[in-house]
């Protein structure tokens, strides 16, 4: 039985990904400073509580366990705050992931799966958005998951370090059994803040721009299922195993679907309007991104469960009415 080190796996994506992992019979680690995640969230025993500043103590749990391969999720994630506070996300995005690579160097592990983001290509060229689309970040969060795919791409050279990059479009959705769910605090996606809009937890939503080029004038995203993400982790880590090899891939479904969409399906899935207002274009948002998902599909086999919004609004619907954390 392989050991997959989760680093983040109290987190949003990091918890579906540890609880997929567990029910395909890896023995998983996890390694988590509950900065925003839930302890709530893990589903195995084997948790370690520390930060990945605290090179020693991460160098103790490489020790403790034999560890296979890492899927690397911590990290700081808020755009806005990424530009209001720069240093908060070179110092954990970039430094602290450069802790954990030289601990996994000295201990020989060579294997890690590795969060990065469409906000790496900053405002498209063209859609759909491919790998080889120009990496041009217009913010610091985005700049910090470009320069972590370049120093793996370094520490492939020096080290014989095997990355797989991936670069997610917009995550959404639960666990379909109920267990996890999206739980940010704040919360500034748009599906959980909709759904929390016609719960009544907020007054309503602002939908952020209405004079986009799109077919109604909003912005249109690409909103990719959290269970289908962590499928793909799964098996980027196996490709890992079997090619020794390298690889940035995008993960979306390939459909962009606009916030008028999204509030559309949100009306349809729960039965109850949604209480919104027109507001300003947010700083920084493209018009358009969708992902071309072909190289997933061909280099890890994958194929997203999940193509219809509405039945990725009916897992968060269903996680909103009945949170568990
Ligand atoms: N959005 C919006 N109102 C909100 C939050 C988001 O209109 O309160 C829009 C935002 O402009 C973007 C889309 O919804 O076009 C998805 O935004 P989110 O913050 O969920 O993810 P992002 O695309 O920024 O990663």
């Amino acid at each position: 039985m392989k050991t997959i080190l989760v680093a983040g796996g109290a987190g949003y994506i990091g918890s579906h990904t540890v609880k997929y992992l567990l029910k395909n019979n890896y023995n998983v680690v996890v390694v988590d400073n509950l900065s925003y995640g839930h302890k709530e969230a893990v589903l195995t025993s084997n948790f370690e509580q520390i930060d990945l500043a605290d090179k020693e103590a991460l160098d103790k749990i490489f020790k403790k366990y034999k560890i296979d391969a890492v899927i690397h999720f911590a990290a700081f994630t808020y755009v806005g705050e990424s530009v209001s506070q720069p240093q908060k996300y070179y110092w954990n995005n970039v430094v602290n992931t450069i802790n954990l690579l030289d601990v996994m160097i000295e201990n020989d592990v060579k294997n890690i799966v590795f969060s990065s983001t469409c906000a790496t290509y900053g405002n498209p060229q063209y859609t759909p958005i491919d790998e080889n689309h120009p990496q041009s970040p217009i913010n610091p969060y985005g700049k910090t998951k470009l320069m972590m795919e370049q120093i793996m791409a370094d520490y492939e050279t020096a080290y014989g370090l095997k990355y797989v990059a991936l670069r997610y479009f917009n995550a959404a959705g639960c666990d379909k059994d109920g267990d996890l769910g999206e739980s940010h605090a704040p919360e500034t996606h748009l599906i959980p803040l909709i759904l929390k809009a016609i719960k009544g937890e907020i007054p309503q939503i602002s939908v952020f721009g209405t004079d986009y080029d799109t077919l109604d004038g909003t912005c249109i995203r690409d909103y990719i299922h959290v269970e289908d993400l962590a499928d793909a982790h799964m098996l980027a880590v196996e490709k890992l195993f079997k090619d020794e090899q390298s690889y940035c891939i995008n993960l979306g479904t390939g459909i962009g679907k606009s916030v008028k969409e999204i509030i559309k399906s949100a009306e349809k899935v729960t039965g109850k309007k949604v209480p919104l207002v027109y507001g300003e274009r947010r700083a920084g948002d493209p018009a358009k991104l969708y992902a071309s998902n072909k190289k997933a599909k061909e280099i890890l086999g994958w194929n997203p469960k999940y193509t219809d919004i509405d039945e990725i609004i009916k897992t968060a619907w269903a996680w909103e009415q009945n949170k568990k954390f």
